[in-house]
């Protein structure tokens, strides 16, 4: 039996790349594709078991809340999430405690390991600092990737109790240092000819260590976006981040 499933934002950039990845894969079914203004009771018509959401911030969160409150699992890939909007879809999910929700902010199985081996290292260098590379139309700085990246690092050097960076910066023009996010410096260039690109450096006595992950195309995306939808089911309540569902021990 395969898996039915409704993706939301299905026109798009993302969500037309996941259509034919889930089309293409023998255990799962697209069974609604959804744009805007079309009706979200297709999902209910068609039987959608979960939801694959690649729309915008100001769309997302009502999505979630009709796949919940109908007992579809959802896989989000759809940016902007903070605390409170994660409360939110908690609160939603405590209602209807079969339902699974997943929230990825990258779904590059090579981004998040990326992350992964940036924050295991981190606990092991006296220094680290991001630097993400991306296309000049991207609206946002730093990106999502890098903002995750950095909160990891910080919680990871947190818990083993890592002394501050050693920086002897007085005078700085606006900007020269990056932005600190947690306790990390992350730097942001625009340039043509770039995709999505991310090194993290780090540093100590005698030698660097640089991880760096470059996202080539949109279809990289989507091993992971078919992960998120086979595992979701089988787990309810929310998962952020798709490391979770990989084996990463
Ligand atoms: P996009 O090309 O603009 O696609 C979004 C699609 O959703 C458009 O077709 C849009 O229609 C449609 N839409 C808007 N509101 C909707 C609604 N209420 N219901 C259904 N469909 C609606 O954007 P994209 O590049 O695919 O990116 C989509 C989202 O995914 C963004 O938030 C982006 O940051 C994120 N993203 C995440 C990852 C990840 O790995 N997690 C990777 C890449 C991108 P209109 O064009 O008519 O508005």
């Amino acid at each position: 039996m395969s898996i039915k499933v409704g993706v939301l934002g299905a026109k798009g950039r993302m969500g037309s790349e996941a259509v034919k990845a889930i089309s293409a894969a023998n255990d799962l079914e697209v069974v609604a594709q959804i744009d805007l203004g079309d009706s979200l009771d297709q999902l209910i018509a068609s039987g959608a078991q979960t939801i694959v959401d690649f729309t915008h911030p100001d769309a997302v969160m009502g999505n979630i809340e009709f796949a919940i409150n109908n007992g579809i699992n959802v896989v989000v890939g759809t940016t902007g999430f903070d605390e409170k909007k994660l409360n939110l879809i908690k609160g939603w999910l405590a209602a209807n405690p079969k339902v699974g929700a997943l929230i990825a902010p990258n779904f590059g199985l090579g981004a998040v390991l990326m992350m992964q081996f940036a924050s295991q290292a981190s606990k092991y260098f006296e220094s680290v600092e991001i630097v993400e590379l991306h296309h000049p139309a991207k609206v946002d700085a730093p990106s999502g990737t890098a903002a995750r990246t950095a909160e990891l690092i910080t919680q990871a050097r947190r818990s083993v109790n890592k002394e501050a960076m050693p920086d002897a910066t007085t005078s700085a023009l606006d900007g020269a240092r990056g932005a600190k996010i947690g306790d990390v410096p992350v730097h942001s260039l625009r340039l043509r000819g770039l995709v999505a690109h991310q090194e993290v450096i780090l540093g100590d006595l005698g030698e660097t260590l640089t991880i760096r992950h470059d996202s080539i195309d949109r279809t990289g995306f989507m091993p992971g976006v078919l992960l998120g939808v086979r595992k979701v089911g089988s787990t309810p309540g929310l998962t952020f981040g798709l490391e979770h569902f990989m084996d990463l021990k």
